[in-house]
């Protein structure tokens, strides 16, 4: 243990026994036996090069927004990437995986550069954002991402957009477990002007108005559901409780997993001291001390009724650590 404390100070700041809680927008989560905070990139990569090689297991910690940390913690090094440069080559901004998805947003527009206003809103860090191809208000990283830094495999390359395999709330890092290093941001050259900032703001007033304040969150914890492979005896259920919400869903080809929460009858609902915000039916609050078991029990509970009532299986948006 001592031995492995001295190696991983090589590498950036480590924290022993580290409650998870202090790190993840939940504040739910046990200790992580080594946390070490990176700074440098090539820092970042000989860290995960020296477990790698020992067999040691790692997660990696971002913004925290989207995890779920167990009440037991992590028997193992959670790696906390906060590598922050950022670089702007023509109309390509260049952003470290820890530099906070907020502050490119608003980075990308003091460098003249237009079609990332939609991260103004979106909490974490860019790393994050790119493993769960993250999105607001009609963007996401697809449609942004030029290319990436990966590690991958004991190596360090670079995968283009498609290579990325993109998806809904998807791409290649959640199966082939690469680490994202680096991401280019392909964006197009306009003056810094009012209307790109009011564009912005605007994403920010709805997001205010939609979404809860004042507790503990992780964001949305389901996906929304792919409209197309629902059978047709579970769409015309759905059409009795509300016909022309239905077809707004059709036409974007996605029915929210809050509104279905919400039909069920589930908002508001508790375990413990984890609540489906009565705001938003896809959020879960921690309304002060909840426990990863609380919510994991409420995810549990949601599940089964919303697939009782309307023969859906919602699947999980937050990462479970
Ligand atoms: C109030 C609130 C609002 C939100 N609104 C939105 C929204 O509008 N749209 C949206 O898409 N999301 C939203 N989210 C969810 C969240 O902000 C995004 O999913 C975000 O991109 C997660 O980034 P993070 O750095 O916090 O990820 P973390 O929670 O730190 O990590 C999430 C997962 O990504 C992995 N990961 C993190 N960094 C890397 C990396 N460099 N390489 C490989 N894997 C990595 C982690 O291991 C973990 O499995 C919201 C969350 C909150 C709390």
């Amino acid at each position: 243990m001592q031995d492995l404390y001295k190696k991983f100070k090589d590498y950036g700041k480590v924290r022993l026994n580290e409650p998870l809680a202090k790190h993840t927008t939940f504040k739910i989560g046990g200790p992580a036996s080594f946390f070490v905070t990176v700074t440098e990139t090539n820092n970042l990569v000989a860290l995960l090069t020296l477990l790698d090689g020992k067999g040691i297991e790692y997660f990696i910690h971002g913004g925290g927004s989207n995890t779920l940390a167990s009440d037991a913690g992590f028997a193992g090094v959670v790696i906390d990437v906060k590598t922050r440069n950022t670089e702007v080559q023509d109309d390509v901004f260049i952003a470290d995986a820890g530099c906070v998805t907020v502050a490119v947003a608003q980075k990308s527009m003091s460098a003249g550069l237009t079609g990332f206003e939609w991260g103004v809103g979106v909490p974490g860090t860019i790393g994050g954002a790119v493993r769960g191809n993250a999105g607001a208000m009609g963007g996401d990283m697809k449609k942004d991402i030029l290319k990436v830094d990966v590690y991958i495999d004991g190596e360090v390359v670079e995968m283009t957009n498609e290579a990325c395999e993109f998806g809904y709330r998807e791409s290649a890092f959640k199966d082939n477990g690469g680490v994202i290093l680096r991401a280019y941001l392909q964006l197009k050259k306009a003056e810094p002007d009012a209307e790109l900032m009011k564009k912005a703001l605007e994403h920010l007033q709805y997001r205010n108005s939609t979404q809860p304040k004042g507790f503990a969150s992780s964001g949305c914890i389901f996906k929304n559901s792919d409209f197309k492979i629902q059978n047709a005896e579970c769409l015309d259920t759905l059409r009795e409780f509300d016909a022309e919400k239905m077809e707004q869903f059709e036409k974007i080809g996605k029915i929210s997993a809050g509104w279905l929460i919400e039909q069920a009858g589930l908002k508001g609902k508790k375990k413990g001291k984890a609540e489906i915000s009565e705001t938003h039916g896809n959020f879960m609050l921690n309304t002060g001390g909840a426990t990863a078991d609380d919510v994991l029990s409420l995810i549990e509970e949601v599940k089964q009724e919303v697939y009782e009532r309307f023969g859906i299986e919602l699947e999980e948006e937050v990462s479970i650590l």
